[in-house]
C-alpha cells in the first residue's frame, strides 16, 4: 500500500443559523508513504477543514478519505495532529505532556515511557523533563508539542501552521528539525502553512488552494535539488526563487497574509 492519505471527491459544507459554506469544493488528492505535501492559500480556502476531515474530525459531506487504505471514520492512532498553539497543560511536567497521549491509549509501558524519553533526548529536551512548560520558550514547548505527536507513532503527521507562532530563526531550526526527525522516521506529512517559502523549503509536492470555494488550485512538484538538502539549505539552491515566484504568482500576488 503505497498511499498513505486518499482523498476522494472530499466536499465540506457548513451549515449554521445564518448561511451555508462551501468550505471545500470537490478535493481529490493522494499522498503516497513518505512523502511531505503542503497545503498552502489564503484564509478561509478550506485548509484546517481539510486536516480535520482527514484526523477524522469531522465527516466530510460528501466524499471519502482514506488513510493507508482505510476510510477514515473517526479519529485513529495512525494520525497525529500538530497545531500552531502547543496546548501543553500548565500543570504537566514536559515528560508527562510529551507522554498524554499514550497515556489517553492506556498503553505507557515502561518501554513506552524509555521511548518518550529518547525523543525527548533528540529533540534536545531530556534535561527539561521535569520542567513546566511556562519555564520553556515557545520553540522548546512546540518542540515538545512534536514529541507528543511523534510519541504515538502515527503514520502520518497533519501539520496546521506549526511554526507560525515562532520567531524566524527558531521557525528555521525547528523545519529542520521536523524534516530530519520525519525522514529518519520515514513519515508521512501533510503541512498546513502561508508561507510559500517553508513548503518550498520543506515538501516534495505544494497544493497551491483558492478561496471561495476552497479547492486545489494547482499542484507543484518541488525538485530533487531543492527537496533533497534539509530546508535551511534548500532556501539557498538555484531554482528556489523562480519556484518562489511562480507559487507567489499563483496567489495572484494579493494574497490576504
Ligand atoms: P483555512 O484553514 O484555510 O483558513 P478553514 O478550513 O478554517 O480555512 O475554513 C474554510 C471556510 O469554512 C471558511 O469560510 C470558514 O469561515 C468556514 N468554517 C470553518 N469552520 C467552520 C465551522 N465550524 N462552522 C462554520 N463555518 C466554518
Ligand atoms: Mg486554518
Amino acid at each position: 500500500m503505497n498511499e498513505a492519505v486518499t482523498v476522494a471527491d472530499v466536499t465540506q459544507v457548513y451549515v449554521t443559523e445564518q448561511q451555508a459554506t462551501l468550505a471545500i469544493q470537490q478535493m481529490n488528492f493522494v499522498i503516497r508513504r513518505g512523502e511531505f505535501v503542503s497545503l498552502i492559500g489564503p484564509s478561509g480556502c478550506g485548509k484546517t477543514t481539510m486536516l480535520s476531515i482527514i484526523a477524522g474530525l469531522i465527516a466530510p459531506t460528501v466524499g471519502t478519505v482514506k488513510v493507508a487504505g482505510e476510510l477514515v471514520s473517526g479519529p485513529s492512532p495512525r494520525v497525529g495532529y500538530m497545531l500552531q498553539q502547543d496546548y501543553l497543560f500548565p500543570w504537566r511536567t514536559i515528560l508527562d505532556n510529551a507522554s498524554i497521549g499514550l497515556e489517553l491509549q492506556g498503553s505507557l509501558t515502561g518501554e513506552k515511557k524509555q521511548a518518550v524519553l529518547h525523543l525527548l533526548d533528540e529533540m534536545g529536551l531530556l534535561r527539561f523533563k521535569d520542567y513546566y512548560p511556562s519555564q520553556l520558550s515557545g520553540g522548546m514547548r512546540q518542540r515538545v508539542a512534536l514529541v507528543r505527536t511523534l510519541a504515538t507513532d502515527p503514520e502520518i503527521l497533519l501539520l496546521d501552521e506549526p511554526f507560525s507562532a515562532l520567531d524566524y530563526r527558531t521557525k528555521l531550526q525547528l523545519e529542520d528539525l521536523v524534516i530530519d526527525t520525519l525522514r529518519a522516521k520515514q513519515k508521512t506529512a501533510l503541512l498546513v502553512t502561508h508561507d510559500i517559502s517553508e513548503a518550498i523549503a520543506m515538501s516534495d509536492r505544494i497544493f497551491v488552494l483558492a478561496p471561495n470555494p476552497g479547492r486545489i488550485h494547482k499542484e507543484f512538484v518541488i525538485p530533487e535539488e531543492i527537496r533533497a538538502p534539509l530546508p535551511f539549505e534548500a532556501r539557498e539552491k538555484p531554482g528556489f526563487h523562480t519556484l518562489f515566484r511562480d507559487i507567489w504568482q499563483e496567489f495572484g500576488g494579493d494574497a490576504d497574509e
